[in-house]
């Protein structure tokens, strides 16, 4: 997930970044590339490096710290249950588990209401691959290429982007289909949709599931039509395939609608979670099934688990995040700010050349660059493997650093994703660092 790093930060190591360096892999890059960045501390939409720098996390880090960094009911609820019961295996429960798991079926649309957890989004997804091969008896599962699911070989091979390529071939029976990029594909977004229809009837009835980020996050923010995920939904279960919406990025709240696909009225079959979920504060991912694929369980066997799936300081961080959003209502709040960051982004748009086409909707948005706002041009070869055209955004994102704000890129595109608890006196900071970032692509 580091592809989002941002480069700036290119001087001399402290002693602590040094022995990091030495003894730390650093993830999705060169090893001698690698510059960590020692974070003392963090409070509100900030944090502060060892040099004393504070930064707005824009990006609330990998869009993951929906609360920010201040998040004082979750930070109790962790050291309250780690007191209390700091670890039983799995068979066992506890109140937060419990409690966790009936608070995941009431946020969540519709029939969904029967969660397995896990440790990360890899994981989430992993467990939803597995569920709908077990459940449908069928192998195949069909995702986009511009999309990001996860980093094991499961999730890997069903990831689009290039972060796929260096795993390949990857796990059998995966397929990629064309994207809803308007901007950046010769496919108009409804026309890639039926050519998925088309894929499923090639394929005959062999397809488990297609699985999409209703709203795509790494990949760019790539918001589809409002008929597409329906649609979408519609096309899969004509051909007995199930809907599987990877939220780990869009869920809890960045979209202004508790999930991506709330966005659209639209109730998948399967539905993956985790970053939001506790607002980072602990290591959790979460598969939700509708309650017909959950009874399927109840005579096929449900092979799968972790030590740690449940894991109790893990879920009384999900319960404090998840009734931190309802109480200091978040959701309502991310929709309205929303609407305020929106209108400060197009304001950027009209004012830099550079910036091909802004997308979003609430605190998920992204800035795509272009080298020719005519001809959508993309900045950078592919000289960066797994962050292709990444030169020029790395400049702004790093310029926009040096400016006191952290804006993650990938692909060409900024992405801001501000905590859900961001002000609009931080938001029009960040916005000027942005602004100055921006310069440079121009
Ligand atoms: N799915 C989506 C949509 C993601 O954005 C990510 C991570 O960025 C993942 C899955 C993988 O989650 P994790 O990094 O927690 O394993």
């Amino acid at each position: 997930q580091d592809s989002f790093e941002t480069d700036s930060d290119t001087g001399d190591l402290n002693e602590i970044e040094q022995l990091d360096k030495e003894h730390v892999f650093g993830t999705w890059s060169y090893q001698k590339e690698v510059q960590p960045t020692q974070v003392v501390d963090a409070d509100g939409v900030r944090f502060t490096d060892a040099d004393g720098n504070d930064f707005i996390d824009f990006s609330s880090q990998l869009m993951c710290s929906n609360l920010g960094h201040s998040a004082e009911k979750v930070e109790e609820a962790i050291a309250e249950q780690a007191s209390k019961v700091g670890y039983v295996a799995p068979s066992y429960t506890t109140e937060v588990r419990a409690k966790l798991g009936q608070k995941l079926a009431e946020v969540t649309p519709g029939d969904l209401s029967k969660t397995f957890f896990s440790t990360s989004g890899t994981e989430a997804v992993e467990a939803a691959i597995k569920i709908a091969r077990f459940y449908t008896g069928k192998q195949k599962i069909i995702s986009r290429y511009r999309s990001y699911h996860g980093a094991t070989y499961g999730s890997i091979s069903v990831t689009g982007d290039p972060r796929r390529l260096e795993s390949e071939p990857g796990i059998p029976g995966t397929i990629k289909a064309p994207d809803p990029y308007a901007y950046g594909s010769t496919l108009d977004p409804m026309e890639s949709l039926e050519y998925i229809d088309e894929m499923l009837e090639l394929e005959g009835n062999t397809v488990a599931a297609v699985l999409v980020e209703p709203i795509v996050g790494s990949n760019g923010i790539l918001v589809p039509p409002d008929e597409y995920l329906p649609r979408l939904k519609e096309i899969a279960h004509d051909h007995g395939a199930l809907l599987i919406c990877d939220e780990v990025m869009a869920g809890f709240g960045r979209t202004g609608e508790w999930f991506g696909c709330d966005v659209f009225d639209v109730e998948p079959d399967i539905m993956t979670m985790a970053k939001g979920l506790t607002g980072a504060y602990q290591p959790l991912g979460a598969t939700i099934v509708n309650s017909e694929i959950a009874e399927h369980f109840d005579e096929n066997m449900f092979c799968h688990g972790h030590t740690y799936a449940g894991h109790p300081v893990a879920v009384a961080a999900g319960l404090a995040t998840i009734e931190t959003y309802q109480e200091e209502n978040l959701i309502e709040r991310a929709n309205e700010i929303g609407k305020y960051l929106g209108a400060q982004i197009d304001k950027l748009a009209e004012k830099h050349p550079s910036v091909g086409e802004t997308r979003g909707v609430g605190l998920f948005r992204g800035i795509e660059l272009t080298k020719h706002s005519e001809k959508r041009v993309p900045f950078g070869e592919r000289e960066d493997k797994i962050n292709p055209g990444s030169t020029v955004v790395d400049e702004v994102s790093a310029t926009a650093y040096e400016s006191g704000t952290y804006v993650a890129n990938m692909i060409n595109t900024l992405i801001i994703a501000p905590p859900l608890t961001i002000t609009k006196d931080e938001i029009d900071e960040a916005i000027n660092a942005i602004d100055v970032g921006l310069d440079v692509s121009d």
